[in-house]
């Protein structure tokens, strides 16, 4: 049997790519796995709509029955959706097929608790240990699971997703709003629900495709040129665009200019704490200073994680937060549910916009502090790692943050984050400063300190 080499799962569940890293084989124990953990109820299963994801789904399925465990087949939906399905409809827990922003080749699995949220870290590697130790259980003739199907996982979404803003203002701008869902599981859901609110709906890449073939399944500012330029082509107030399984979204002004996760979630945090004092917001370490700025503003307060969306989900319910995000356009509202969801994204962003009145430019150009970022990553040997990690540190700085990588502070406005990537043998360099000046120096300081000390 083939599975994943070391740790089985990575920042955000467990990844690899069908057939080379990891066999069916594998799925299905894995699987059998997941159901030993859960020992009981019923399990919620879906899938993105990556090639492989057909395939995976049935031997996630027959694991899991193998397990003694009934399973209600979601089919292909978004990410988000099988999470607030799992807490809505009351299921024991529920498992994702999906790569996320991964490049098509990928796939993995997401498990997660009947609060609809990924389970910790603690509880993933209980489930390591069943895999690890073979403890796993499978039950006899008369005790294996059945399946059915679940057609209401995307309805009950929207429908939720609804029931957290405030209708009537959204549908009467009438937003005209250019919709990329990037060939991913959100084509199934995004438009509708844009649609419900009230909005003229235009839609590029809209069309379910594992292979990504429009601007793949990653959104990014460079990787949205089209989604810009499409908003601008037709006029429109605003761009939205989702990752392949459609928790992420970024947002386009209505002049195609692109934001980042942080930019965008600091403003929706803006409109949401304005009548909400004392509210905290939870973010990693590598997302913008802005959110401080906002915070400020709204007496609100900021708690920083280790980097990835388990973390600031977890810590968000520990912590009782209000709202919480992550710069890739990640963005959680416990409200609904504490996971990222594009379309909860989607709906309080039209909120807000509704609410202030003003083109999304000037909103944002009015509401948030000016910031230049910076960002890369750089291939490295793993052995490698520990040795560039120390030189970085020996450059000091006013203040050294070790949350998550060292985050080290130049000046009170002026930060670089050095980090090793929890998925890849890639060490990720973030810079932010007040004035591209001094980005552009402490970036390029940075970045040559990683290159050099790699070849070295
Ligand atoms: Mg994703």
């Amino acid at each position: 049997m083939t599975g994943p080499q070391g740790r089985l799962f990575g920042t955000n569940g467990v990844r690899f790519i069908p057939g080379v890293s990891a066999d069916l084989e594998f799925v299905i124990k894995f699987a059998e796995c997941i159901g030993t953990y859960f020992s009981d109820g019923e399990i919620l299963a879906g899938r993105d709509g990556r090639l492989s994801g057909e395939v995976m789904s049935l031997a996630l399925t027959s694991g899991l029955m193998s397990s003694g465990r009934g399973v209600a087949e979601a089919g292909l939906v978004p990410t988000p959706a099988l999470q607030y399905a799992v807490k809505a409809l009351g299921y024991r827990g529920g498992v994702m097929v999906t790569a996320s922003h991964n490049p098509a080749e990928y796939n993995g699995l997401k498990i997660m608790g009947a609060d609809g949220v990924e389970i910790n870290r603690l509880d993933e590697q209980k489930v390591e240990k069943v895999f690890r130790d073979g403890s796993l259980k499978r039950a006899d003739w008369k005790n294996v699971g059945i399946s059915r199907s679940e057609p209401s996982v995307i309805r009950t979404y929207l429908n939720g997703i609804l029931s957290k803003v405030d209708t009537g203002p959204i549908s009467g701008r009438k937003f005209s709003v250019v919709v990329d869902p990037g060939n991913g599981a959100q084509c199934l859901a995004a438009p509708y629900l844009l649609d419900m609110l009230g909005c003229k709906v235009i839609t590029i890449n809209s069309i379910v495709d594992g292979r990504f073939p429009g601007r793949g399944p990653e959104p990014t500012p460079d990787t949205l040129g089209d989604l810009g330029a499409a908003v601008r082509a037709v006029g429109a107030d605003l761009g939205v665009a989702y990752d392949g399984d459609g928790d992420r979204a970024l947002f386009c002004d209505e002049n195609g200019t692109v934001y980042w996760g942080d930019q965008s979630c600091s403003l929706i945090a803006d409109y949401l704490l304005e009548g909400t004092p004392d509210a905290t917001i939870v973010t990693p370490i590598s997302s913008s200073q802005v959110v401080e700025a906002i915070a400020a503003k709204r007496k609100a307060k900021v708690i920083r994680t280790r980097v990835g969306s388990v973390e600031v989900s977890r810590t968000m319910i520990e912590r009782g937060a209000f709202f919480g995000f992550e710069e890739n356009g990640g963005c959680i509202y416990p409200a609904h549910i504490a996971v990222r969801d594009g379309g909860m994204a989607t709906a309080l962003m039209l909120e807000c916009l509704a609410a202030r009145g003003l083109s999304f430019s000037k909103i944002m150009a009015n509401t948030l502090p000016k910031f230049f970022q910076a960002k890369t990553k750089i291939g490295v040997a793993p052995e490698k790692v520990k040795e560039i990690m120390k030189a970085v540190e020996k450059q000091g700085g006013q203040r050294l943050e070790k949350v998550d990588g060292l985050k080290i502070w130049t000046d009170d406005k002026s930060w670089v984050l050095v980090r090793p990537s929890g998925t890849e043998p890639m060490i990720r360099v973030f810079a932010e400063s007040d004035t591209e000046e001094k980005l552009g120096s402490i970036f390029r300081k940075f970045a040559r300190l990683v290159k050099s000390a790699s070849a070295s």
